[in-house]
């Protein structure tokens, strides 16, 4: 399809399907473009978030690379992305560990006996190779234990009372991750807790990764503060590459998942059917838990006719949550979900043999290009 507004092209499509603007896409990473300007920052996308490689041809003009979260995302940065990979994995295993080194320009390891482990092998495959530790700051104001990766027992990143001066010989970086969905001064927060604890080690740094979590493209997010901080730390210290590696931030309102009402019942309140599912499409509706933006639709009893909007699969509790329109819902209404490009394509499965949504991109001259369309296959193909 050429040339068509969004709207028309959302009456038009087949759902269940997921549809990102390429310009949407592109104003966020001029955000970071500009951030990587003003404050000599290099920022990475974290492929956990946002994976879709159609677009990496964008990304790939303004980013510097990728963080990869083991082999199979290194394997996709180095193929489908070609900038930097810097692959973090809580726990690298040593079948893996050759094929990571060889690709990865960045290793860092969750855990001293990790590095003490791998560390000369991945310099003996790769020697340009740099290696980091990741660190916990223990601080973080991260809005939920679930993703509070210094919460109580965290098994993520190494304290200071586990820190062991040996490494140093060969740890040209240290990486902390600490933030989730936070503003500059949540950072501020954490990076005082961090030189607190492990300043004495930084000046020796060749890099610092500051990780991911910065909401940077939500549109009131501090910038001048981020780019502040980045700017002190790096004259403070006389470290002359930091790193950011956002992941949702890329993704940040870039694309919807379009759905359709199949049925309509009634059990003490109307309760409407998609053609999707929360647990396999949406899971951090369930997880988080979010309450995802449906458009034109209000909070429970806020507009005059309130449904229950429930996805196709036979979990009791695959429920979006509760939404008002304008007027009542009618088989073969479609429903656009609001910001469903991060978290979601690279976490959906197949649970119950639902159809995924299909992968579309529309492009800055009104192009709409189905990149991926799934089908019974897709479902088979994990199985056996
Ligand atoms: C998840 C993660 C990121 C990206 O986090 P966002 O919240 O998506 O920005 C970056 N680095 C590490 C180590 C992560 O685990």
């Amino acid at each position: 399809m050429k040339n068509a507004h969004i709207n028309t092209i959302i009456d038009t499509i087949t759902t269940p399907a997921w549809i990102i603007e390429e310009r949407r896409l592109r104003d966020n990473l001029e955000i970071m473009d500009s951030i990587k300007e003003q404050s000599g920052a290099k920022i990475l996308l974290a492929l956990k978030g946002y994976a879709v490689f159609s677009t990496f041809d964008t990304v790939s003009r303004y980013l510097d690379g990728c963080c990869a979260s083991g082999l199979h995302e290194a394997i996709l940065a180095h193929e489908e992305f070609g900038k930097e990979v810097h692959t973090y994995s809580p726990a690298f295993k040593e079948e893996d560990i050759e094929a990571i080194a060889k690709i990865s320009h960045h290793l860092v390891f969750n855990s001293i006996a990790q590095f003490q482990k791998f560390a000369p092998k991945a310099k003996a495959i790769n020697p340009s190779i740099s290696l980091g530790l990741r660190i916990n700051p223990e601080f973080s104001s991260s809005p939920a234990e679930q993703y509070n990766p210094c919460g109580l027992y965290s098994r993520l990143g190494v304290t200071v009372s586990n820190f062991d001066e040996t490494i140093l010989e060969l740890c040209e970086g240290l990486h902390f991750h600490a933030l989730c969905e936070q503003d500059s001064s949540a950072l501020a927060e954490v990076l005082e807790h961090f030189e607190a604890k492990f300043g004495q080690y930084i000046p020796q740094m060749k890099w610092i990764n500051f990780g991911g979590g910065h909401h940077i493209t939500r549109k009131d997010y501090d910038i001048e503060g981020l780019i502040d901080l980045i700017n002190n730390f790096k004259a403070k210290y006389a470290i002359d590459e930091v790193y950011l590696e956002p992941g949702e931030a890329v993704g940040w309102e870039i694309g919807v998942l379009v759905a359709t009402v199949v049925d309509i019942v009634h059990n003490g309140m109307e309760l409407a059917i998609l053609d999707i599912c929360a647990e396999a499409h949406m899971p951090d509706t369930i997880l988080m838990p979010y309450r995802a933006t449906i458009r034109g639709s209000g909070k429970a009893g806020e507009k005059a006719y309130t449904y229950r909007v429930t996805g196709n699969s036979c979990l009791a509790g695959d429920v979006m949550g509760d939404y008002s329109f304008d007027t009542p819902l009618q088989v073969g209404d479609k429903l656009i979900f609001e910001d469903q490009a991060h978290y979601t394509i690279v976490k959906a499965t197949t649970f119950n043999g639902v159809q995924l949504p299909s992968i579309n991109i529309l492009e800055e001259d009104g192009t709409l290009r189905c990149v991926k369309k799934f089908g019974y296959e897709a479902f088979r193909d994990r199985l056996s």
